[in-house]
């Protein structure tokens, strides 16, 4: 029996990059998995894709998560699928890069509605149903940027700092009833996300991490698989940092 046998996953951001990753690992390792992502073409293209490379049950949803409505359908059609949802990933994110003097007000709005309202909304979606059954896991991606701050990404870093704050107090309100709330912080990872630095920047990057490379998706994958699994049933309210020792 694979690890993740019986068990129902929803990831969100899920049709590339690190939601990809994350969502084919567990489908790889027993799981029903729902794919959910903006676009219901790329994440039915993905949800299949994954079945045929794995066997597994899986779904393609379209969602944004910074929508309610949008967030309880999810949940609703990942149940009516799999009876269940055991796994929440808080994957999906964006960037509005600019320095504080030149950012708009809506770039820094978008990015807390996707990174972190995102995130709670989806929580509150799936709360219910964990806490009845009295189990449950929730991991949220968040960055290292969100530890360490970063110029020229004061929305995306206070997006990912206010994820580590929800993640605790998420921790804290549903330990009762056995459903653990954990955050995973990568640091650079190579997907569309960072594929627009410049060689320089790369190179640059890679000099300042301990490891010396930049991360891969199944860096993070492995962490998130972790966090859901039985070997951290005693790990809740943490975070996980995924950076090659960039910021320790
Ligand atoms: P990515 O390749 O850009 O993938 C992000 C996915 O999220 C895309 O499929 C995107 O859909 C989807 N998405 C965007 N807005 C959404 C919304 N409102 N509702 C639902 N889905 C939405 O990014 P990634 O690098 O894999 O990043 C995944 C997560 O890891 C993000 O939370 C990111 O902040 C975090 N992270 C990444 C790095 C890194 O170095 N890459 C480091 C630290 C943390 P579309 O393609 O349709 O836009």
């Amino acid at each position: 029996m694979s690890r993740f046998s019986g068990q129902a996953a929803l990831v969100t951001g899920a049709a590339r990059g690190i939601g990809l990753e994350i969502a084919a690992a567990f489908a790889a390792e027993g799981a029903s998995v729902a794919v959910a992502d903006l676009s219901l073409q790329d994440s039915a293209a993905a949800a299949s894709g994954i079945a045929a490379k794995t066997g597994a049950k899986t779904l393609g949803l379209a969602l944004d998560v910074s929508k309610e409505a949008d967030c309880q359908k999810a949940v609703e059609e990942t149940v009516k699928a799999f009876g269940k949802v055991d796994i929440l990933v808080n994957n999906a994110g964006i960037t509005k890069d600019n320095l504080v003097l030149r950012m708009k007000e809506a770039d820094f709005d978008a990015v807390m509605n996707v990174n972190l309202k995102g995130a709670f909304l989806m929580s509150k979606a799936v709360s219910g149903l964990m806490l009845k059954a009295r189990s449950g896991r929730i991991v949220n991606i968040s960055s290292v940027v969100g530890q360490s701050g970063q110029a020229g990404q004061a929305n995306y870093s206070a997006s990912k700092a206010g994820l580590i704050g929800l993640t605790k107090s998420l921790a804290r309100e549903f330990a009762p009833r056995g459903v653990l709330v954990n955050a995973v912080a990568p640091g650079f990872i190579r997907t569309r996300m960072t594929e627009g630095l410049k060689e320089e920047a790369r190179a640059k990057i890679s000099e300042l991490i301990p490891l010396g490379r930049m991360g891969e998706p199944g860096d993070v994958a492995k962490a998130a698989l972790f966090l859901a699994g039985g070997e951290s049933a005693y790990i809740t309210g943490q975070v996980l940092s995924v950076n090659g020792g960039l910021y320790m």
